[in-house]
């Protein structure tokens, strides 16, 4: 069994054609054009226009990003976050820059979708079906996170009309895009927020430049008097604010599947690349430290696929009485894009001056890989936001029906309808304790009960004080902490319903308790650390995993060195 996507063998998780037919044609697509032509692309920086004609051509954003009320009957259309998930990740498999349209197109609609503006809506419905690709106006050069200095505005005119003027900086899209709800404030004297639509065409709309050297477009634009008027206007005040935040909220857990893409594709060339590769007589693939570096790379890789499978039948089943999706959703963001990046390194580190071949997609990915974590939120930011569901978790679990995978055709309406963004501390989640318990008797899993046991212990008897609260040297390792046992609960969920065999749970689970220590180790060396903070810490990191060399044997041959040749991209 192969866990990482094979596109020449592809299988789509979704069960109907209209799906399966969007993924085999993007693979396609992509084995068509070749590896020659998408690195040279990549390398020259050309936009990628092939690409968007092939998307209008056989509508695929239409398909994959209008809710059925728009769709005006076309039965393959819905939004369903384990679709877009999945093709995230096929996306990227090919480059993290034809996501990033999937990307910008995706929080484009969102305050498009969240709005009471019909009108717009139908617009947006219509213009996917032509092909058009969309983009998210938030951003400006000064002010970054902080949305409340959002300089752009709204005069009104004596006619009911308004006049749009300011500038956005890194949005994506922004050169082609043919709606680009855009943030602003209206300076009639409220000063409230609002979400409006622009197009690229206007003349009024001024697109400076990419601010970035790739071959996606991030722009830069300015309005000067854009006309708006009440057709193009899609939320107002508190509306608009929450908006930002849940479209950002979407957005976000479509990021996760892009890095898993990227590791899956540099996976296959770099074990492809030093299995058949001789130095002093001898396999690099037997060198104990490679073997090392790829068991650790295809656990971690596996570990974020299964996680992040699992957190998306949270995020489809949401509701305004169950909100665990925004734990989960952070903990992806944050979690699944760093080991991402850990994966690259573990396999640069083996595969060396390949990686900077330019005819490797593994060069590609290299530079691209640490932009995920980076964007829609740092790790910091999301770390802050999951730590306020610390006690919640910990200390005061509420009875869920059990959530079973999702795969349904629906629409995830919820997501168009979040509701304030307030409250985080009182989203309750199921108890984590019974599915680690009904896994306690493979080694490491008991290992990593210990250490959550004493990790608990820490927060209550030990928590950070105030000044520790606002110390992200204190802070950051305790949300790794706590965002661990997050991770390994899912890991879990997702193993049983998967029927993943031990030993590969049990191999993860070493990984995860050597990281666990590792923040204890941070925690333990600050300088504001207590001395009873030190001795929970001190009590984490000296736990061990368990070894198992016949079992890291076993899933070294059977599932790790048995993907050299597997996947290499067409010429
Ligand atoms: C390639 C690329 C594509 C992008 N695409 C888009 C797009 O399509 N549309 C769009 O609107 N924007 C886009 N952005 C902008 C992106 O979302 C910004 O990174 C974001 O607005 C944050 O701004 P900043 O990166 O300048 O960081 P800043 O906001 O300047 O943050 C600086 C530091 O402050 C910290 N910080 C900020 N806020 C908090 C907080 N609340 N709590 C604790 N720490 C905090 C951060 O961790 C960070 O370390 C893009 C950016 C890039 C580089």
């Amino acid at each position: 069994m192969n866990f990482l996507i094979q596109p020449k063998k592809y299988k789509s998780l979704m069960a109907d054609d209209g799906s399966r037919a969007v993924m085999e044609k993007t693979v396609d697509f992509f084995e068509d054009m070749g590896k020659t032509q998408l690195l040279d692309d990549y390398n020259k920086k050309i936009w990628y226009k092939e690409f968007v004609d092939f998307i209008g051509k056989e509508q695929i954003f239409a398909k994959l990003l209008t809710p059925k009320k728009y769709a005006d009957g076309d039965e393959d259309c819905r939004w369903d976050t384990a679709r877009n998930s999945e093709y995230s990740e096929l996306l990227a498999f090919y480059g993290l820059g034809y996501w990033y349209c999937f990307q910008v197109t995706i929080l484009g609609l969102g305050p498009i979708w969240m709005s009471p503006n019909e009108k717009a809506k139908k617009k947006a419905a219509r213009l996917l079906k032509e092909g058009a690709i969309f983009a998210f106006g938030l951003s400006e050069r000064t002010h970054g996170a902080d949305i409340y200095s959002t300089e752009t505005n709204l005069t009104p005119k004596d006619d009911g009309t308004w006049v749009a003027n300011g500038e956005k900086y890194y949005i994506g899209n922004g050169n082609e895009a043919e709606m680009v709800s855009t943030l602003g404030k209206i300076k009639d004297g409220t000063d409230d927020y609002t979400y409006f639509v622009t197009n690229y065409q206007h003349k009024a709309y001024e697109l400076k430049k990419n601010v970035i050297s790739h071959q996606e477009y991030v722009s830069n634009f300015a309005l000067h008097d854009y006309p708006i008027t009440e057709d193009d206007i899609l939320s107002r005040g508190p509306h608009a604010w929450d908006s930002s935040l849940n479209t950002v909220n979407i957005g976000k857990f479509n990021i996760g599947p892009a890095s898993i893409g990227v590791a899956e594709h540099c996976f296959y060339e770099a074990i492809t690349h030093a299995a058949n590769r001789i130095l002093y007589g001898m396999r690099v693939t037997d060198m104990p430290h490679v073997r090392k570096n790829f068991m650790d790379a295809w656990l971690r890789l596996v570990a974020m696929k299964l996680y992040q499978r699992r957190s998306s039948d949270y995020f489809r089943g949401a509701s305004e009485n169950d909100r665990r999706y925004l734990l989960y959703n952070p903990t992806s963001k944050m979690k699944v894009t760093l080991q991402a990046e850990d994966v690259i390194n573990l396999l640069w580190d083996v595969i060396a001056a390949k990686g900077f071949e330019k005819d490797t997609y593994f060069h590609m990915a290299a530079a691209d890989i640490r932009g995920p974590s980076k964007l829609e939120g740092t790790v910091h930011v999301n770390i802050q936001l999951i730590r306020k569901f610390m006690k919640s978790y910990f200390f005061n679990p509420a009875e869920y029906e059990p959530v079973a995978p999702d795969f349904s055709f629906n629409d995830d309406l919820f997501l168009f309808n979040q509701g304030s963004t307030k409250g985080l501390g009182k989203v309750r989640f199921h108890d984590y304790a019974p599915v680690f318990e009904a896994n306690k008797d493979l080694p490491n899993v008991a290992t990593f009960i210990k250490q959550i046991e004493i990790f608990k212990g820490l927060v209550e008897k030990a928590g950070p004080d105030k000044m520790q609260d606002m110390d992200p040297s204190f802070s950051l390792p305790l949300g790794e902490m706590f965002s661990i046992v997050v991770y390994g609960q899912l890991i879990l969920e997702q193993t049983k319903l998967e029927d993943v065999e031990p030993d590969i749970i049990n191999q993860i689970f070493d990984f995860m308790v050597r990281d666990f220590a590792g923040f204890a180790l941070q925690i333990y060396g600050n300088h504001s650390s207590r001395d009873e903070q030190r001795l929970f810490c001190k009590e984490i990191m000296l736990i061990k995993a368990v070894a198992d060399d016949a079992q890291y044997q076993r899933v070294w041959g059977k599932y790790v060195f048995a993907l050299d040749g597997e996947y290499a991209m067409n010429e």
